[in-house]
């Protein structure tokens, strides 16, 4: 098939870090989750107490040091040199990484480097922007979905077995928020590329999505 990119892009919670997991284990390619970066740089700007505003992001920025590695087709972030794949997942750090997300300068940089990791290798790439900035010459381009509810629905059920529990209600509107907010920022939101193939998963398990949008690739 020669080399060649997929862009999965779509809300939070749509599932896409699964999907595209384990797209990437049965085509055999690597995979890169591009919202853990940006959840790098929040967190960064958290343990270095920088205010969240343009001008504060961009001075600190110069000193975040962002590595991103893998270990046995797992992908690891490195933030000077130090692995926090824990600390991004935890939630407060999401609202930080759509609050950073919307700062021109991260997603310059960020973007950059993404564009650097998928050159010359087959990559599946998840995030908001790859099949309208990344690589908006990617040849398979897929926007997954599905309702809020359903969504706040599924994290809900995460949280619980990760033994961190959180209310429905207060699970929700974080999801609507950051829907609103990623879709309204002026640089680069969340939109679905012309040429990408929409997938709504409010009715479909992973398994369903995944052996779809393979289908599709083999077509
Ligand atoms: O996908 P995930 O929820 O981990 O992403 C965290 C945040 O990073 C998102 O809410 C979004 O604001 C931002 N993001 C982005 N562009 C990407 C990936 C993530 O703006 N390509």
């Amino acid at each position: 098939m020669g080399i060649f990119h997929i862009a999965l892009d779509g809300p939070s919670g749509a599932g896409k870090s699964t999907v595209a997991k384990a797209i990437a284990k049965k085509l055999d390619i690597a995979y890169l989750d591009t919202g853990a970066m940006y959840r790098t740089v929040g967190l960064y700007m958290y343990e270095n107490n920088v205010e969240i505003s343009p001008v504060a992001v961009k001075e600190a920025l110069s000193g975040c040091e962002i590595e991103v590695c893998y270990n046995g087709g797992e992908q690891i972030m490195l933030l000077g040199g130090r692995n926090v794949n824990k600390e991004i997942r935890e939630h407060h750090v999401s609202s930080l990484a759509s609050r950073v997300s919307a700062i021109p300068c991260v997603r310059e940089y960020l973007v950059a480097l993404q564009q650097r990791i998928a050159e010359g290798r087959s990559f599946v790439l998840d995030g908001r922007d790859i099949g309208t900035c990344v690589l908006p010459g990617a040849k398979y381009k897929f926007f997954l979905t599905a309702t809020a509810g359903e969504r706040a629905r599924r994290r809900c059920a995460e949280l619980e077995q990760k033994g961190t529990p959180i209310a429905f209600e207060q699970v929700l509107a974080d999801i609507e928020k950051r829907d609103y907010d990623d879709s309204h920022r002026e640089i680069s939101p969340l939109r679905k590329a012309e040429d990408a193939i929409v997938v709504d998963s409010t009715d479909m398990d992973a398994q369903q999505v995944i052996d779809y949008i393979v289908g599709l690739i083999k077509e």
